[in-house]
């Protein structure tokens, strides 16, 4: 396993990785896609011990849901870098898997809040889909 890094569009804020888990969900509901400004957006999640900044960290604005998630985006350039779902602060941390700056082995592997999908978007691979999240 080796450390992997990205950075927002500006470049003023890089984090590192380590260790990405293997289960990457494809998420259409209406935050993400807010958050994104695309149809889905797509994390990838480490333990929150595997997860570091690397400069520009006092650059992060974040934005805290009424369902008490949490998202970090770089002020400068608005790229959206870190989610936090509620409960899990200190626990986990899933990143925007745009937002590498090198390859990874893992691929993505279902679509979850479909039922929440913007109607223009095409479902049309095989990924497994979920209407809300596959946890529940
Ligand atoms: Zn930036
Ligand atoms: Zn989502």
């Amino acid at each position: 396993m080796s450390i992997k890094t990205g950075s927002c569009l500006c470049g003023k804020i890089e984090y590192q990785v380590f260790n990405i888990k293997q289960r990457i969900g494809h998420c259409h509901c209406q935050m993400c896609r807010k958050f994104h400004g695309a149809a889905f957006s797509t994390f990838g999640e480490v333990d929150v011990e595997n997860f570091d900044w690397l400069k520009g960290e006092e650059l992060l604005k974040q934005f805290r849901a009424d369902n008490l998630s949490l998202r970090k985006f770089c002020s400068e350039c608005g790229s959206s870098l870190v989610f936090i779902a509620a409960g899990q602060e200190g626990k986990s941390v899933e990143f925007t898997l745009a937002t590498l700056d090198c390859d990874i082995e893992q691929r993505p592997d279902a679509h979850i809040f479909v039922d929440y999908k913007a109607d223009w978007f095409e479902l049309a691979d095989e990924l497994p889909k979920h209407g809300e999240n596959r946890d529940h």
